[in-house]
């Protein structure tokens, strides 16, 4: 008992902190966001909810500057100003921000979102609980252990989240008429935009597997469901 009551606390704690900063995120993001009003992108967003057989998607502007699309888990779907900014002048189509909100919604459809939240902003609170714990029984490196424990965690996590978003945006975008190409430009695009910004590399990029890669694997799908159709 004595050796677990501190490891039963620093969990109890790690959750606490937890479900504090799942609550504070919804918080910003209710308190700073207006609902999507553009005539364009909304018609964009009734055909997908079209394909799924839904009334609607609701997509939402979130007030940062940074170029980056979210979900949250109650299944809205979240623009940063900054990324709408860019649609406005011109240098993202209306096309590309729809690809945008098709990935947010397979991480909505997957279940990812709900487990997002950690790799959001609970990401420190399991660090914490891994420091108190491992390095209870192995001072000094435990620390690191814990460090590199939970980067894991985080990395492999968000990895094949990735593809698996972009490839029910890629179905997502095919079966509402919309196609798949936008979601390859936007990328080649994104990529282009950080090389001439010199180092500023947009946060939807910075959180995703590289842009070729990519590419690729919704060309492969584009391939193989391909096939199937002219095969059915
Ligand atoms: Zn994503």
């Amino acid at each position: 008992m004595k050796l677990l009551l501190p490891i039963l606390l620093a969990i109890g704690y790690g959750l606490l902190m937890y479900r504090l900063s799942v609550w504070r995120t919804k918080r910003q993001l209710d308190a700073n966001s207006t609902e999507l009003a553009d005539p364009i992108l909304n018609q964009l967003t009734r055909q997908m909810a079209g394909a799924l057989d839904l009334p609607r998607i609701r997509v939402f502007i979130y007030e940062i500057e940074p170029v980056n699309g979210l979900a949250a888990p109650d299944g809205r779907i979240f623009i940063t100003r900054g990324f709408y900014q860019k649609y406005r002048n011109g240098e993202v189509t209306a096309d590309e921000l729809a690809s945008v909100i098709a990935h947010e919604l397979g991480h909505v459809a997957l279940g990812h979102s709900r487990r997002r939240m950690i790799d959001f902003s609970g990401q420190n609170a399991l660090r914490m609980v891994l420091m108190m714990i491992v390095g209870r029984f192995i001072p000094f490196i435990g620390i690191w252990i814990a460090n590199i424990l939970t980067s894991l965690v985080a990395a492999r996590m968000s990895r094949s989240d990735e593809y698996e978003a972009d490839a029910y945006a890629t179905a997502l975008l095919i079966k509402s008429g919309i196609g798949a190409g936008p979601q390859k430009s936007l990328f080649t695009k994104l990529e282009r935009l950080t090389k001439t910004n010199a180092g500023a590399v947009p946060a939807w990029l910075l959180s995703h597997p590289k842009a070729q890669e990519r590419i690729a694997a919704i060309e492969t799908l584009e391939r193989k469901w391909g096939q199937a159709l002219r095969g059915a």
